[in-house]
């Protein structure tokens, strides 16, 4: 089984009540394709300057990811972010965006590329996602995620896409920007109504909640002493999500609930250090065994009456 991605491959500016960076490998991408690649082969397309050098693009090395798809543009910068935190970890204060390669950026795929088990359209442009969707034959699965950055700047292209995939990964204050909708459950609604089959609505350290038109599944967050960057936690959990589920003959209910929890690990690793440097050091049976923990946190028996 294999995915496809398109998303961002950014440099990230980041300042965290623990620390700061000036420049690190960040974007939605990048975070997406490393964590799904602990559980299948991934097939990246994204764009990047040529400031980003062969040491940059080490994070991609040596792991079931194939960068050919990542285009390197001479004369162009690589897309930057620089975000900030507060003590309040859930919440990222975008301090400065610049699109630089992304601002004319035609996402090709070729046909290898082409007919992917899972299709996943990371945060980008809405219009370069339904650029990608018309591209991509007929994926098993088509997932997107997005952020407030496009929701307000590009409302109605996004609903386009929204329209058209399967699955919508998502915050739970963007799910209520979208959809000017306080209450989050009836919010969900509406977003289903549009098409979506499954939502998964992303809540920081409070964890994650799953709506289909006819259930609901929460997990928490994995309860960490030491939050030290929160910055591409969504995209690692969309990773570890999407990336298990691409490795299943079958996607079903108990699949969907196991996927949850898996991308709660992965995520859970990648907030204890900056940009990807946690994730570049665990190993599968870490993710294992925090899965186990997981199992534990979440357990509880029944009662007699
Ligand atoms: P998150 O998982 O939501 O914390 O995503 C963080 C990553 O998203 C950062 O590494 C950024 O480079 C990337 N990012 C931030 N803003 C945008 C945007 N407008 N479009 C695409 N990627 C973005």
């Amino acid at each position: 089984m294999s995915i496809l991605v398109v998303g961002s491959v950014a440099f990230d500016a980041l300042q965290t009540p623990f620390g700061k960076v000036d420049r690190c490998i960040g974007g939605s991408a990048t975070y997406f394709s490393v964590a799904a690649s602990f559980f299948t082969d991934v097939d990246l397309v994204a764009v990047v300057g040529e400031d980003f050098t062969d040491e940059d693009a080490s994070v991609f090395n040596g792991r079931r990811i194939n960068i050919e798809g990542l285009e390197r543009v001479q004369g162009a910068r690589t897309f930057f972010w620089s975000g900030e935190y507060g003590y309040d970890l859930n919440v990222a204060k975008t301090r400065d965006t610049q699109l630089n390669v992304f601002a004319d950026f035609k996402p090709r795929i070729s046909e290898k590329q082409k007919n992917p088990d899972v299709l996943f359209l990371a945060n980008i442009d809405p219009v370069l996602q339904y650029e990608v969707l018309q591209q991509a034959g007929r994926p098993r699965l088509i997932a997107l995620d997005t952020m407030n950055y496009w929701i307000s700047s590009k409302h109605d292209d996004l609903e386009r896409v929204f329209r058209a995939v399967d699955l919508v990964i998502i915050n739970e204050a963007e799910v209520r920007q979208f959809t000017n909708e306080a209450n989050l459950v009836k919010a969900c609604r509406q977003i289903l109504d549009l098409g979506p089959s499954t939502l998964v609505v992303k809540r920081g350290e409070y964890g994650v909640l799953m709506i289909t038109k006819t259930a609901i599944f929460a997990a928490p967050a994995y309860p960490l002493e030491n939050v030290f960057d929160p910055t591409g936690a969504g995209d690692t959990f969309a990773g570890g999500f999407l990336g298990y589920l691409a490795s299943r003959s079958e996607i079903h209910d108990k699949e969907l609930r196991r996927a949850i929890i898996f991308g709660s690990v992965l995520a859970s690793f990648t907030v204890e250090k900056f940009s990807l440097d946690r994730l570049r050091e665990i190993s599968i049976n870490e993710i294992h065994e925090r899965y186990q923990d997981f199992r534990a946190l979440t357990h509880f028996e029944d009662f007699e009456k």
